[in-house]
This record gives structure tokens, C-alpha cells and sequence, in this order.
């Protein structure tokens, strides 16, 4: 019996998707159906877990040793609101041989198409079929998780520090820090799992603002429009044709940042126009933003009146801005990874995470891989062999610091 892999399937079989659009907090009552299960298991553990009012679980392991440094472990147990996730249906495949993968009559992938598939030859996979999502993003790291709890409950002989865990709702609507209990989770750092292939860690991620235009156009009836038109779309197309070509996204990778159109939406007498920009240097990411203000007074001067509105608003920052003075949480997880055979695999985040804004409000706290794959659609799925990898890696990064 596969005690990890048995929690795996027990919590992707709950619909736990989150919802954008919703006012709530938790944006959906659902996500607690799993949550309460975690804190009934966790409870079962011996431990004093507990769901708080905002949808959180919480649970400590008591240290058995002084002197050692607190460390957390914190998944989501949201999935993504961008494909079904509803009925989870998961198949197991055994020692995958690179073949196509049939998920059911429409839907198929292959290593060709698909390079990640490559890395999970001859492991034993989990996948949908292709209805759903599979929610290994992130019951991957909830499972692990529980399975490190459960280690650490029933070998009190393994020395260990202060042991925090964290499941939060609503991650994956950019909510998952915002009502993290810092008065409780007392770790001196943490670790997300939430990370793709085994042997992840990853500590640098965007820093993203949000830039809001409104223009205002002249309107007047296009019969007499002679030196008279201004047309606020033609002014947001003016604006878009000014910012620098290759900040588009689809130009960058890795460390290029860049300058996304998200909406735009406009007639003749307004025009409203979002980008998010986004860049992991925080020179950089400055003078994205002041690029646009730039823009702006341009065709202000230009057209004589303000033909155009700047609001920019920051979204998060890159935690590696921190981290950098706390490298030695780094060092532990790349020491751990190496010390169970895997080699660890540093890669700029391309986005934002929940633990670049706990590491902004105070608690230290980089990404780990979890053996999850293709997150937010109906071709993920998981590695059993890199799932039970991970948690080995956890295990070694609190062996390490309790020794
Ligand atoms: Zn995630």
C-alpha cells in the first residue's frame, strides 16, 4: 500500500477549484470540504490541527530537540478555476514506456509535443482523462506534506526542530497569502510545495505591476471630423505602438521581463487599456514603469490636453530581493536534494507566488518541486516516483538542521 500516493487520489477526488470572481473568503466553500479532511487526518496524527475562520489549516510538530531552527511546509489546496475540476477521474500508468498517452478519444499527448513527458520515462505516472484537471497542482505538495506529518508522528526517534505546516485556500487567484496567520505559523522560514519536477527550488520570481490607461478622446460626428476626431483607441493604438517592441511577452524568456496587453476596450470618447509589466530586476521593472509614464506625457504634450490617464500599481515583488541576505535557506534545500540523489534545478520563477509575499511580510519562503506536471489544465499529471522523492527531500531538510 502507497500511503502517499492513497492521500494523493483522496484529496484530488474533492472539487476544490477557487473562483475569481467571487467576494468571499475563501472565494469557494468547497475548498473547506478538503481542508476539514486534512485537519480530521492531521488530528489523527496526534496533532492540534485546526481549519481557522479564513479557511486555513494549521498544525505544529512540536520539537523533540532544542537549539534548532523552526521550520515551515505550506501548500494549497485550491486548484486552478482555468479548467474543469470537477470529478476527477486519475489513471495510473506504470512504468511509462514514452508512448503516446491516449486521456480519452480527443485528447492525447506525447513526448514530442510535450518535453516534460520525457522526463517521467520509466516512472509511474498519474493523468486524467482529459475531462478534468488533475489537481497536482498542488495536492502533489498537500499530500506530501501530510506524508511528512505522518512521518515525523510515528518516528518520535528522528530528532527534529519546531515542524509548521500550512494548507491556504485561494493561491491560485493570487489570495493565498493575504490571510496567512503569521501570529501562529511561528517558523523561522518555509518552504512552498508547489513547484514542478523533483529537485526544484525556486527563490527568484517577478517583480509585476499592474498599469491602467484611460484615454480621452475628442469625438464629433465623422461627417465634419477634419482636424477636429480624436479618437481615443486610435490614441491607445498610438501609446501601444510607442512601447518598446521586444518587452512584448511573446519575444522573452527566462530573465526578460515584459510589458503585457491584458484588455483593452474603448469608442471614440474613451478608451481603457491594462498591461501587466513584469521583470525580475528591479532596475529593470523601474524603468519599464517609467517608460509608460514617458509614453504618456509624449502624447500628452503632443496632443495638447491629457489625452491619457497613468494609474500603476505594484503588484508583488521578487522575493530573491530578500532572500539574497538568507541564502543559507537555499543552501539547506539544494543540500537536501543533492543528499537524496537528486540534482536541484534553479529556475526563475515566471510569475509571482504566494511565497514571494510571505517572504515580503516576514517569513522567508522559496518553492519546492513536487513532481507535479502541465499545472492549470487537463494534460497534468504526476510523477509517483518524484512525489515520493520529495517528500525524502523534505525529510533530509529537516534531518540536516536538526543535526
Ligand atoms: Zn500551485
Amino acid at each position: 500500500m502507497n500511503t502517499l500516493i492513497d492521500r494523493f487520489l483522496r484529496y484530488v477526488a474533492i472539487d476544490t477549484q477557487s473562483d475569481h470572481e467571487s467576494e468571499s473568503f475563501p472565494s469557494t466553500e468547497k475548498q473547506k470540504d478538503l481542508s476539514r479532511l486534512l485537519v480530521e487526518e492531521l488530528k489523527a496524527m496526534g496533532l492540534d490541527a485546526f481549519l481557522d475562520k479564513d479557511g486555513y489549516v494549521y498544525a505544529k510538530i512540536e520539537k523533540n530537540t532544542e537549539g534548532k531552527k523552526a521550520i515551515g511546509f505550506i501548500a494549497h489546496v485550491d486548484t486552478s478555476p482555468d479548467a474543469p475540476g470537477k470529478d476527477v477521474t486519475p489513471r495510473i500508468i506504470k512504468n511509462y514506456d514514452g508512448t503516446t498517452i491516449k486521456l480519452n478519444d480527443t485528447i492525447s499527448m506525447h513526448p514530442n509535443q510535450y518535453p516534460s513527458l520525457s522526463k517521467v520515462i520509466g516512472q509511474d505516472i498519474i493523468v486524467t482523462d482529459g475531462n478534468t484537471l488533475l489537481g497536482a497542482d498542488d495536492k502533489c505538495g498537500v499530500a506530501e506534506i501530510m506524508e511528512l506529518a505522518k512521518y515525523y508522528t510515528s518516528h518520535k526517534e528522528e530528532k527534529h526542530g519546531d515542524i509548521y505546516i500550512c494548507f491556504t485556500p485561494d493561491e491560485e487567484i493570487g489570495n493565498g497569502a493575504n490571510r496567512f496567520d503569521h501570529d501562529y505559523f511561528k517558523a523561522d522560514f518555509a518552504y512552498t510545495a508547489d513547484g514542478s519536477e523533483v529537485g526544484g527550488i525556486e527563490y527568484e520570481n517577478f517583480n509585476a505591476a499592474t498599469v491602467t490607461l484611460d484615454f480621452i478622446g475628442k469625438s464629433i460626428h465623422p461627417g465634419s471630423a477634419k482636424n477636429k476626431l480624436i479618437h481615443a483607441v486610435h490614441l491607445a493604438m498610438e501609446f501601444h505602438q510607442l512601447l518598446p517592441v521586444f518587452l512584448n511577452p511573446a519575444y522573452t524568456e527566462n530573465y526578460e521581463g515584459f510589458n503585457h496587453l491584458t484588455q483593452i476596450k474603448g469608442q471614440v470618447e474613451h478608451a481603457h487599456v491594462q498591461y501587466i509589466v513584469r521583470n525580475h530586476d528591479k532596475d529593470l521593472f523601474k524603468q519599464q514603469k517609467d517608460e509608460f509614464l514617458k509614453i504618456a506625457k509624449y502624447l500628452n504634450d503632443k496632443y495638447g490636453y491629457k489625452v491619457v490617464d497613468v494609474d500603476i500599481k505594484d503588484s508583488y515583488y521578487n522575493m530573491y530581493d530578500i532572500i539574497k541576505d538568507h541564502m543559507y535557506v537555499i543552501e539547506l534545500a539544494k543540500q537536501a536534494t543533492i543528499n537524496q540523489g537528486v540534482a536541484p534545478k534553479i529556475e526563475p520563477i515566471r510569475g509571482g507566488t504566494d511565497g514571494a509575499r510571505l517572504t515580503y511580510d516576514g517569513l522567508i519562503c522559496p518553492n519546492l518541486g513536487t513532481g507535479g506536471y502541465h499545472f492549470h489544465g487537463r494534460l497534468e499529471f504526476a510523477s509517483i516516483n518524484q512525489m515520493e522523492k520529495a517528500v525524502e527531500i523534505y525529510k533530509e531538510i529537516i534531518r540536516i538542521n536538526a543535526k
